[in-house]
């Protein structure tokens, strides 16, 4: 019998986190190693499941994990990429948000260790990433193309990660660059719509935990590929297969889509 990969969830006190150690008994192969939060989180060196204690000290929990969790903010993820990069350790990141500079120092740490990273670990929205891309190839340039996402009241980033990684799936489609394509905003006398964008519309409020849909709009007929999250569970679950699918990979910038394949 092969041992379970022992992991560590950075953020262990937050929403994320606690849908991480909730979901964490499905997974047989995994077991939890270390549960790592800031000084402040409340529950600090207080057990919060499974006989692990809350912790802030990383560098110190290394010994205690395979393959590192984490759903923080840019900065946590960033400084725990160093220690893992320094332990030699894998990690998942869920942390969406990062600038591209930031994500740049994501993507050379995987020259390093096996790096799983992505804005959505549901498996239903890497499924809808699948589907706007083909939609976009199939309907061309005669529709037009629109993400409208909502989230709950204490997301701080916009628009969410899901739904960037839905605009470059529709770009991707309709061969054309998000970078040159996105409009992010719109307010005062803005003129008609440009063909060849990708709008983006952003709703914050109450306790949605994200709703996300590409819109294709063409004449007399409209296209909606919509994804509903109901709770945290779909991403706990999907993160915890991808620490699993990681482990005893070598170096690399890997995705959901390699997970899933
Ligand atoms: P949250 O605010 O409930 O939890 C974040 C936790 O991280 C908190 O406990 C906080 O104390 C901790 N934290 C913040 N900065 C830290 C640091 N520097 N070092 C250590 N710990 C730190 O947020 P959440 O709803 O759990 O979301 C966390 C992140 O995950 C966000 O970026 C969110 O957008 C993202 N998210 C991604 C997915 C996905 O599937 N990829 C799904 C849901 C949320």
């Amino acid at each position: 019998m092969t041992s379970p990969v022992r992991i560590a969830i950075l953020g262990a006190a937050g929403r994320m986190g606690r849908a991480l150690i909730d979901a964490l008994p499905q997974h047989g192969s995994l077991k939890l190693g270390a549960a790592l939060d800031r000084a402040e989180a409340a529950g600090q060196g207080k057990e919060i499941a499974h006989g692990v204690a809350l912790s802030a000290e990383l560098a110190a929990q290394t010994a205690n994990f395979d393959v590192l969790i984490d759903f923080t903010r840019p900065d946590g993820t960033l400084a725990a990429v160093k220690q893992c990069v320094a332990a030699g350790r894998g990690i998942v990141i869920g942390t969406t948000g990062f600038t591209p500079e930031q994500r740049e120092e994501v993507e050379l740490a995987a020259q390093q260790i096996p790096v799983c990273i992505s804005g959505n670990f549901s498996i239903g929205v890497n499924l809808c990433l699948a589907l706007a891309e083909h939609a976009a190839r199939v309907l061309g340039d005669r529709f037009d193309i629109e993400v409208v996402e909502a989230h709950h009241r204490m997301k701080v980033d916009a628009p969410s990660g899901t739904a960037l990684m839905l605009g470059e799936a529709a770009a991707r489609g309709a061969q054309l660059s998000l970078k040159d394509a996105a409009v992010y905003a719109r307010e005062g006398h803005t003129g008609a719509r440009e063909a060849g964008t990708i709008g983006f519309a952003t709703i914050r409020g109450g306790d949605v935990v994200g709703d996300h849909t590409v819109m294709f709009l063409g004449d007399g007929e409209r296209v909606e590929i919509t994804h509903k999250a109901s709770n945290r569970a779909n991403f706990a679950n999907g993160a915890l297969r991808a620490a699993a699918w990681l482990s005893g990979k070598p170096a690399g910038l890997y995705s959901m889509k390699d997970v899933l394949a």
